[in-house]
């Protein structure tokens, strides 16, 4: 494999372990502003999630980050999926 290919490789990995990563909220610091759910290009309502204390899974989130910048109380963080970040990263070249 080139390293063109090597790259594109690389790319589809991190991808995908970015993927396996969810936005996990701290619900007792949300004023339920709403700017996470305003910011969100998928549309997806973190604030109830947020409300909520949930965890934003399922396939709509890119995990874009832009909900977890966005909030001006620090309620929202990433957490990865455990072990399949590792796994997936494994055979990074
Ligand atoms: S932006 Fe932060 S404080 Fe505002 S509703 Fe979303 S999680 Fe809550
Ligand atoms: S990480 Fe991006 S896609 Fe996922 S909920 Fe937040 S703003 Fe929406």
């Amino acid at each position: 494999m080139g390293l063109l290919g090597s790259l594109f490789d690389y790319e589809r990995r991190r991808s995908k372990a970015l993927a396996a990563g969810r936005v996990v909220p701290d619900s007792s610091r949300c004023v339920q502003c709403g700017i996470c759910s305003f910011n969100c290009p998928l549309g997806i309502d973190v604030r109830a999630h947020a409300w909520r204390g949930e965890p934003v899974n399922g396939g709509h989130c890119i995990t874009c980050g832009e909900c977890v910048a966005r909030c001006p109380r620090g309620v929202l963080r990433f957490e990865q999926i455990p072990h399949s970040l590792e796994r997936i990263l494994s055979n990074t070249f």
